[in-house]
């Protein structure tokens, strides 16, 4: 018994092939077009939900990411920095350092490009399938104080705890109080050996203490981020104003 391709689209439909099976006619169309064999038609359908799902995936991590821009690591001009050299910027992109659990600093004055090439990581991670969480430092604080009360918060902390990759940018902006620091404390312990982590900061770790407030939970937090680390210090001249634009002509 044969079923129309109405029927074979129903069929389809009820197997979850939804992307297969919406665009059938085109594909039977090329198939015939073609002359694919049998082993060639399979390929191509299986193959094209496959993709359609990697790409609908790939949207819905890039969402999530919360990227305040789009800016990636090919727009990251090399010869307008000195902090990295080409090969190290090549490691970065291969994301070793993710697979292994290593943290990165970004450490430099403002307009110098770190959350720039934060972003253009994160980025390079989602294409690379992985899931990932950008968060300003004031926001991430924000969503510690309110997680034990408002749903939202608690959503968005446990997509951040299952993120491979968290980036939070401009570390300790904010000065923290002690249950603040606390909650900090325990959000990097969870995320310790799990995941990776990206830092923003324009204070280098030494001064991190200070604002942390309490030394020994300072200090536990120091240990946790900094164990598996590189850091990057970008201390050329702000890009911003290298290449601000003038009103003079
Ligand atoms: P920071 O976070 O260090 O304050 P940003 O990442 O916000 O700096 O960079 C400031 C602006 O300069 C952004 O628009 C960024 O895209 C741009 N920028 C900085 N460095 C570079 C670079 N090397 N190549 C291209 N654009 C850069
Ligand atoms: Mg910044």
């Amino acid at each position: 018994m044969s079923s129309g391709l109405e029927g074979l689209q129903q069929a389809l439909k009820q197997l979850r092939l939804s992307e297969v099976s919406a665009e059938l006619p085109l594909l039977m169309r090329e198939a015939e077009q073609h002359s694919w064999t049998y082993h060639e038609l399979l390929d191509h359908l299986l193959n094209f939900e496959l993709n359609k799902r990697d790409d609908k995936n790939k949207e819905k991590r890039l969402k999530w990411a919360k990227f305040p821009y789009h800016k990636s690591l090919e727009d990251y001009d090399m010869t307008e920095q000195k902090s990295m050299t080409e090969r190290q910027m090549k490691q970065l992109k291969d994301m070793h350092w993710l697979e292994q659990q290593y943290n990165l600093v970004l450490l430099g004055p403002p307009g110098v490009g770190k959350t720039h090439l934060a972003i253009g990581m994160g980025l390079e991670a989602i294409e690379q399938g992985y899931q990932v969480m950008f968060l300003p430092m004031g926001e991430l604080m924000s969503i510690l104080k309110t997680s034990d009360y408002t749903r939202k918060s608690q959503i968005t902390l446990n997509r951040i705890k299952q993120s491979d990759l968290v980036i939070i940018d401009d570390l300790m902006y904010i000065a923290m109080d002690q249950r603040e620091a606390n909650q900090f404390f325990h959000l990097i312990n969870h995320l310790y050996e799990r995941s990776s982590i990206i830092l923003t900061s324009n204070k280098s770790p030494e001064h991190w203490g200070e604002l942390l407030g309490d030394e020994g939970i300072a200090t536990a937090i120091l240990d946790r981020l900094l164990h598996r680390v590189e850091v990057i210090q970008m201390n050329d001249e702000s890009y911003r104003m290298k290449n601000r634009e003038s009103v003079f002509q």
